[in-house]
C-alpha cells in the first residue's frame, strides 16, 4: 500500500506540474482570437452564428467578424410545441459544427446564447407551458456542450429591433471610426443608419428620429463609445411575412364568397399565381393567435386556395389588414394607432425584405415606380412560368413572393410613410457579416461595446 500511495503521490505531483505548465503556457501565450456563438431561433428556422475577434483589440470597434453560420434542419423551435425535446435535439448538428471550428482549448471561454423571436412570442401567448418546455429543452442541449452557456431566452420585440440597429451601425462604423491620423472620430453629425427587419412572425423598424420620441414605450436609450443615442423602435407582432400570409387567407375565408368566390371549399386567392393551389385544414388556418375566430368553425374541414394572379385585388386584400386612419394620441402614426416619428436617414432592410426583393432583382436599391412595375408583372405570371424561371427556389418560398412584395410596398409606403426608397438598401450582408439582431446581442452580452469613448493610444495620436 505504501508503494501504492507513493506512486499515487508521484502521479499527483506530475499532474500538478503538468497543469502548472499548461497554465504558465497559457498566461504567456494566450490564443490571439476569441469566439462567441449566438443562435437566432426565428419563427421559421434557426441559424447559428459564430463570431471571432482579436483578443488584444477587444474594446475597439469594428473588430468582430462572422466566421460561419449554420442552418439548423427542420422548423423553428416554436414548431416543436408538441415535441419539446426535438427542439433541443435540432440544435446539435450546428453546435457540433461550432465545436469543430473553435479550438478545443477555448471551448470553455466561448459564450453561447440563444435568442428566440416572434414565433416563440406567439407560442408563449398561446400556450406558455409548451413555450417554457421548449426553452428548457434548448437550454439542456446547450448546457451539454463544453461552451460557456450564457442563456436561452425569448427576446422582446424591442430587444430584437434594438440589437438589429446596433448590428448595422457596428458593421458600418456608424458609432465611431479610427481615423488615419490615429484619433477616434464620431461620424459627422453622428448620423446612424435605421434598421428594417421582416421576420416570419413580426416586423421591426428602428431608427434615430429627428424629433424627440413621444411614446416612451417606443424609445430605446444607449450610451455607446461616449455618445448618447435615443432610438425609436417598434415591433409589430403578427406582421411578419408568414403571419401576414395567414391573415390574408383568413380574410378571404371569412369574406367567404362575393368578391373571392368560394365554391365547394375552393377560394380564389389574388396574391397566388394562376395554376397554384394550396390546400389546408381550417385547424391549420385558424391555429395562429394572429387570427381571431369569429364564428363557429369546423376545424377538421379543409379549404383550397387557388391563385388568379391579380395584383390589384391582392393590394386591396393586403390593405384590409391595416388600419391607416386610427391615430388618437400622437401627431403621427404608422398604422393601427402606433406612434411613429417621421422616418429619417438611411435604412437597411434585411431578412425577408431582402429575400423577396432579391428574387425580383430589386436589390440593393430600387425606385418605387420600378419596384411597382416589376412586382405587378411578376404577380401576373402564372405558376408554371414562375416555376420555370426560378427552378432552384423552394415552392414554400416561391408561392409567397408576390404577396410578400405587395405587402412590403404597402408597409413601407402606406405604413411607415417612406416617400421614396432612395435611402433604403435591401441587403443581407454588411462587412461580410449577416445583418440581423445576433451580432448586436453578442456585442452586448460580452461587453464588446464600451459605453465610454475608447482611449487614444499615446504616440499613435497625430
Ligand atoms: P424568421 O424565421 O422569423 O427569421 O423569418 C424569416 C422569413 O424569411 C420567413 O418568412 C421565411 O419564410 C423567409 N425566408 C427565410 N429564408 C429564406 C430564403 N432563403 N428565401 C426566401 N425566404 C426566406
Amino acid at each position: 500500500t505504501l508503494v501504492g500511495v507513493l506512486v499515487a503521490g508521484v502521479g499527483c505531483i506530475s499532474i500538478i506540474a503538468l497543469i502548472l505548465t499548461v497554465v504558465q503556457h497559457e498566461e504567456v501565450n494566450l490564443p490571439s482570437s476569441k469566439y462567441g456563438i449566438v443562435f437566432d431561433a426565428g419563427s421559421s428556422h434557426t441559424t447559428l452564428f459564430l463570431y471571432q475577434w482579436p483578443r488584444e483589440k477587444e474594446n475597439s470597434t469594428g473588430v468582430v467578424s462572422q466566421v460561419l453560420f449554420c442552418d439548423v434542419d427542420g422548423p423553428g423551435i416554436s414548431g416543436y410545441a408538441q415535441d419539446p425535446p426535438g427542439a433541443g435535439q435540432s440544435l446539435k448538428k450546428c453546435l457540433d459544427v461550432a465545436k469543430g471550428a473553435v479550438p478545443p482549448g477555448q471551448w470553455g471561454e466561448t459564450p453561447v446564447a440563444l435568442g428566440a423571436t416572434a414565433g416563440m412570442r406567439l407560442l408563449n401567448l398561446q400556450n406558455s407551458i409548451q413555450a417554457n418546455q421548449v426553452m428548457e429543452e434548448v437550454k439542456k442541449t446547450m448546457q451539454g456542450y463544453p461552451f460557456d452557456f450564457r442563456g436561452a431566452k425569448i427576446l422582446s420585440g424591442m430587444e430584437e429591433g434594438a440589437y438589429g440597429w446596433i448590428t448595422i451601425n457596428y458593421l458600418l462604423d456608424g458609432f465611431i471610426k479610427y481615423s488615419f491620423q490615429g484619433k477616434w472620430l464620431h461620424p459627422v453629425g453622428a448620423k446612424t443608419q435605421g434598421a428594417l427587419d421582416l421576420g416570419g412572425a413580426s416586423t421591426q423598424i428602428t431608427f434615430q428620429p429627428k424629433e424627440s420620441i413621444q411614446d416612451p414605450q417606443t424609445a430605446a436609450h444607449f450610451r455607446l463609445y461616449g455618445v448618447d443615442y435615443d432610438v425609436y423602435t417598434h415591433s409589430y407582432l403578427c406582421y411578419g411575412k408568414d403571419q401576414v400570409m395567414r391573415q390574408l387567407q383568413a380574410e378571404l375565408h371569412k369574406a367567404g364568397g362575393p368578391n373571392y368566390s368560394s365554391i365547394r371549399g375552393r377560394i380564389i386567392h389574388p396574391c397566388y399565381h394562376d395554376g397554384f393551389e394550396l390546400k389546408m385544414t381550417l385547424g391549420d388556418l385558424y391555429s395562429s393567435p394572429c387570427i381571431n375566430r369569429t364564428a363557429e368553425i369546423d376545424l377538421s374541414a379543409s379549404v383550397t386556395f387557388s391563385g388568379n394572379s391579380n395584383p390589384d385585388q391582392c393590394l386591396a386584400l393586403i390593405k384590409k389588414i391595416f388600419n391607416f386612419t386610427q391615430c388618437n394620441f400622437y401627431p403621427h402614426c404608422s398604422f393601427n394607432g402606433i406612434y411613429q416619428p417621421p422616418v429619417d436617414g438611411i435604412f437597411f432592410a434585411f431578412s425577408a425584405y431582402f429575400y423577396t426583393f432579391n428574387i425580383l432583382g430589386l436589390t440593393p436599391q430600387a425606385k418605387v415606380e420600378q419596384a411597382n412595375n416589376t412586382i405587378d408583372s411578376f404577380c401576373r405570371k402564372n405558376w408554371k412560368m414562375v416555376k420555370t424561371e426560378h427552378p432552384t427556389e423552394k415552392d414554400k418560398h416561391l408561392q409567397d413572393y408576390c404577396g410578400s412584395a405587395v405587402y412590403i410596398t404597402t408597409l413601407l409606403l402606406d405604413g411607415y410613410k417612406f416617400k421614396s426608397w432612395d435611402n433604403i438598401y435591401f441587403q443581407k450582408k454588411a462587412a461580410d457579416a449577416d445583418i440581423g439582431w445576433t451580432l448586436g446581442y453578442m456585442l452586448n452580452l460580452t461587453n464588446l461595446i464600451s459605453s465610454e469613448a475608447p482611449v487614444v493610444v499615446k504616440g499613435v495620436q497625430s
